[in-house]
């Protein structure tokens, strides 16, 4: 699985960070879905081997403008690239009004239909996509919401040592047999799939946040999940400054929460602008970055924009080349 960003500042961009927003897809695949789409986000697409005619579905956390302003220019750019498959659109409800309001006010012809998926009621299964979905309810302003992501349709390993010891004839009889099939050999004996199937691996599980001010929300859907990425918009001193009031986490609050449920990586985004990318005299990222480090001891990473990383079979989360693909 993979994730890139296309934008990793809260409220307003930076020179060098978009407002939020995420790609992702299975490893190298062509199909890709979208987390959150701030304005300027097809901007980022265009950085990336990324295609509005490839990206299947849209999952919008919450409908705060840095969240949720670039999709009238990605939904049009999509139409005039061609398109014509359906979107999906998942998101809080109010994100139905606001994408039919804005298509019937500019008169935008799409020319492909847009399913809208209301995540404040239970959704149903999510057949067309790559992964599982399950949608968690965080604490925020406004109804906010994370999106895990599981990974489905695994191809399963064959026992070839028992497939030989038995004597069962490798060719297609073996292909049936990887997709669960049971078979029957030229001698009339039935072979059962799970008898030569090997236990699976854990599916992948990545874990993308909304704004939110209470991490222990996610505790559930933490408890096998691979990869968690969460906004970490101050350092706690600064939320103590501000107050409870915006209902965003500090990096010590999702440091914490990640060190207590065990978390083997994390991602923080979604820094507040008053954050120099570089040390200079006043706060910098480095600041979050040491204030998370302070209470978790797995792998930490602070996004920026148009980072690829990839989490391997294995479990292994790491960066992918810094090209610009
Ligand atoms: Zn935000
Ligand atoms: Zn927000």
């Amino acid at each position: 699985m993979e994730i890139i960003f296309l934008g990793t500042s809260s409220g307003t961009p930076t020179k060098t960070r978009n407002v939020s927003g995420l790609a992702i897809r299975k490893s190298n695949a062509k199909a890709w879905c979208m987390v959150d789409c701030g304005e300027g986000s097809q901007h980022r697409i265009l950085e990336k081997n990324l295609t509005l005619k490839n990206l299947q579905s849209i999952f919008i956390t919450h409908i705060h403008g840095d969240h949720c302003y670039g999709l009238p220019g990605v939904l049009a750019s999509a139409a005039m690239a061609g398109r014509t498959e359906p979107l999906w659109l998942y998101g809080p409800k109010k994100i139905q009004s606001f994408v039919e309001g804005m298509i019937e006010s500019t008169e935008l012809w799409l020319g492909y239909d847009i399913y809208f998926v209301d995540v404040e009621a239970p959704i149903e299964s999510t057949p067309i996509l790559d992964f599982e979905i399950e949608v968690i309810e965080l604490s925020h302003r406004v109804p906010s919401f994370a999106y895990a992501f599981t990974e489905k349709n695994r191809v399963q390993k064959l026992n070839v040592k028992k497939l030989k010891e038995d004597q069962i004839p490798s060719g297609p009889s073996w292909g049936q047999l990887q997709k669960g099939m049971d078979i029957t050999l030229e001698n009339g004996c039935l072979v059962h799939a799970k008898d030569y199937l090997l236990a699976s691996d854990e599916p992948r599980k990545i874990i993308i946040g909304g704004d939110n001010d209470r991490p222990d929300l996610l505790t559930d859907a933490a408890r096998n999940a691979h990869v968690l990425v969460h906004e970490a918009t101050y350092t706690q001193e600064v939320l103590e400054k501000i107050g409870e009031g915006p209902q965003h986490s500090s990096a010590k609050r999702v440091a914490e929460f990640s060190e207590k449920n065990q978390l083997a990586n994390l991602v923080l985004t979604h820094f507040s602008p008053r954050y120099a990318d570089k040390k200079c005299s006043g706060q910098s990222i480095d600041d979050i970055e040491n204030e998370a480090k302070e209470y978790f001891s797995g792998n930490l990473i602070l996004a920026n924009d148009l980072d690829c990383y990839e989490l391997k079979k294995d479990g292994l989360f790491i960066r992918k080349s810094d090209l610009r693909d």
